[in-house]
């Protein structure tokens, strides 16, 4: 799963892993326990939307709607957390990152 996980930057779709690569070089490999924190529950989101996609090729229609909704919630999350995440970084530690 970690392979193809990936999320939205301003310059566009990014691996995950790049991400948090890109993050380290320029916060340093030791990350702040806050960093640390949102990077954690901002992948659980990001799995998640995997897990949804998953669910959606395999599901029946019904089920489907369900899922695809949630996905989209997902997605907005994910997005939001992003934003939160890079302000955070910009704002408390004077660094930005993309
Ligand atoms: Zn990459």
């Amino acid at each position: 799963m970690e392979g193809q996980l990936f999320t939205f930057v301003k310059g566009g779709p990014i691996h995950w892993s790049c991400m948090v690569g890109k993050i380290k070089e320029r916060l340093g490999n030791n990350l702040p326990v806050d960093v640390v924190a949102l990077l954690d529950l901002n992948r659980h989101i990001h799995e998640g939307i995997l897990v949804a996609k998953d669910a959606e090729a395999i599901s029946s229609e019904d089920a489907r709607a369900i899922i695809t909704a949630r996905r989209k919630a997902l997605e907005g999350e994910a997005a939001k957390m992003n934003n939160d995440l890079f302000r955070l970084i910009e704002t408390k530690y004077q660094i930005r990152v993309f």
